[in-house]
């Protein structure tokens, strides 16, 4: 919500300020979505404001829940028409992290990811990117009295496009006083945005990184993640191993499983030398993520070929993990995030 718009509405009907910190407790510690339930307020301020203050400035317009049960997607309008999806996703039992949207589509344009079809549309605000969380979460609270322990921004858009929005958006959610989720249960993914990799490890370097390499030749990554022509893997590289210089921390690698493309053997051999190269590779943890359908030419590689080029990474010495497909079935998987 917009606290300091608030803090004026306030301020203008001669309201007391101490509503303020009664009212954000209510809304960023208890996920209250509506006026109603904001019971410390007395009852004729509470009517005046369904009137004229909105608490979330995104909209649930639609939800749909896996048939699984363990993602849920959320299609949020924005104030000027536009819509973006959030995921909720079930880790572990009752471990939900959150997905949650930067940009409406995304300027990148990997081909591969349904997102960057249609471009850019225009960065979030970190209103709109904090309210993803709050109404994520007054949704979890009422239907199943659970609550969100994580927050990925692997939604759509490249966080670090939208880099001061993220940062804001990122100092509520771990700040003790507003959400307190704490650095370390958050996590954004880029797909190689050079400086705000240095940015970020000066600025967040409790938080977690994750990186889509996807390829580890600059030929095929130019192909795959666009971004590549604009830096290319020497400087990623100089980017990576300086981000763990200064955090010492781990770093995810996310790398797509496209069939015939990028999960060859060599591949498997160039990925171990590239990486190599960055760190050791007790700093890495390798994500791969089978791909998931998104129209056009990409095929995801059969079971065994995936487990081959994991065996093989783990083989050199990686922690490697494969990527469960959740929310499939709502086109709420990586990379199927379009905002219809
Ligand atoms: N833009 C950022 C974060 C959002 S994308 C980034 O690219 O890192 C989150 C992850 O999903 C990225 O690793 C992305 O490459 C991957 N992804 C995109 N489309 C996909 C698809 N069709 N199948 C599987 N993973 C996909
Ligand atoms: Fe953008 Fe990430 Fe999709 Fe690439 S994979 S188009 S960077 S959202």
């Amino acid at each position: 919500m917009d606290l300091k718009k608030f803090a004026d509405f306030l301020k203008e009907n001669d309201v007391p300020a101490f509503r303020l910190k009664q009212v954000r407790d209510a809304v960023y510690k208890n996920f209250a979505a509506t006026w109603d339930e904001v019971t410390v307020l007395p009852a004729p301020l509470r009517e005046r404001l369904k009137k004229e203050f909105r608490i979330h400035s995104v909209e649930v317009l639609e939800t749909q829940t896996a048939k699984r049960g363990d993602a849920v997607k959320f299609c949020f309008g924005l104030k000027d028409g536009h819509r973006i999806e959030t995921v909720l996703l079930k880790l572990l039992a009752d471990k939900w992290s959150l997905c949650v949207s930067t940009q409406v589509g995304c300027p990148v344009r990997c081909p591969f990811c349904a997102t960057g079809r249609k471009g850019l549309k225009r960065n979030l605000s970190p209103d709109e990117i904090v309210d993803q969380f709050l109404a994520a979460a007054a949704y979890l609270r009422q239907t199943r009295s659970q609550k969100i322990g994580s927050v990925i921004f692997m939604g759509m858009g490249e966080p670090f496009f939208n880099y001061e929005s993220v940062l804001d958006a990122i100092h509520t959610m771990a700040d003790p006083e507003m959400i307190g989720l704490g650095q370390r249960h958050i996590s954004v993914s880029t797909s190689g945005h050079v400086p705000g990799i240095r940015r970020f490890a000066k600025d967040l370097p409790q938080c977690n990184l994750a990186i889509s390499l996807h390829a580890s030749e600059d030929e095929l990554r130019n192909e795959l993640v666009p971004l590549n022509v604009n830096y290319p893997l020497h400087q990623l590289a100089k980017a990576v191993s300086d981000y763990i210089t200064i955090t010492k921390r781990k770093v995810f690698i996310e790398y797509v499983l496209l069939d015939g493309v990028n999960n060859s053997r060599s591949q498997a051999a160039k990925l171990n030398s590239w990486l190599r190269a960055v760190a050791a590779p007790k700093y890495f943890t390798i994500n791969l993520i089978p791909y998931n359908r998104t129209g056009g030419v990409y095929k995801a590689p059969a079971k065994e070929r995936v487990q081959v080029f994991a065996g093989l990474m783990e083989t050199y010495g990686f922690e490697v993990t494969v990527r469960k497909s959740m929310g499939d079935d709502i086109a709420g998987a990586c990379g199927q995030l379009a905002g219809k």
